[in-house]
């Protein structure tokens, strides 16, 4: 059993989508096993994103992912990592599968609705910079 952080981001959230997203993960059989919705402040964000602090779209995105109050979840399942990466589709909406999250629903490349962790190792980090143990069921 594995657990990841997943963010519907605040396009997401602004496009009406919170609802649609959680839609599809149930029915891939992802347990959520914690969520809350909440406007990220800068440092918590940089925080979150600091592996790409040295990439040149670091502020843009840290910029975006401000704009408004996004929903934050641990979802749980098998090898619910790279299935849900799966279901979310490519970063570029150009380049990812048909029936993806991005595919339906992102913009761009930065504008790409949902955030997943990509490792066991970045998912307990992500977990723990969002979520206290008490908070998850
Ligand atoms: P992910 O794991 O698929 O989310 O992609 P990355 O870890 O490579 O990038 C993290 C996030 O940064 C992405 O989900 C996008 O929101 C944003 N991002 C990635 N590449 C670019 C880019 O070239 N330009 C901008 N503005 N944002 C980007």
């Amino acid at each position: 059993m594995q657990r990841t952080l997943s963010i519907i981001k605040p396009d997401g959230v602004a496009k009406g989508l919170i609802g649609e997203v959680i839609k599809v993960f149930e029915s891939a059989g992802f347990k959520i096993a914690a969520m809350k919705m909440k406007q990220l402040s800068r440092s918590e964000a940089e925080g979150f994103y600091y592996v790409h602090m040295e990439r040149p779209f670091f502020g843009e995105l840290i910029d975006f992912m401000v704009t408004g109050p996004v929903v934050l979840m641990v979802l749980e399942g098998e090898d619910v990592i790279s299935r849900n990466r799966e279901i979310m589709g490519a970063t570029d909406p150009a380049e990812a599968r048909e029936g993806t999250i991005r595919a339906r629903w992102a913009e761009s490349k930065q504008n790409n609705i949902v955030h997943g962790s990509d490792s066991e190792e970045s998912a307990a980090f992500e977990i723990a910079h969002f979520f206290s143990g008490i908070e998850i069921f």
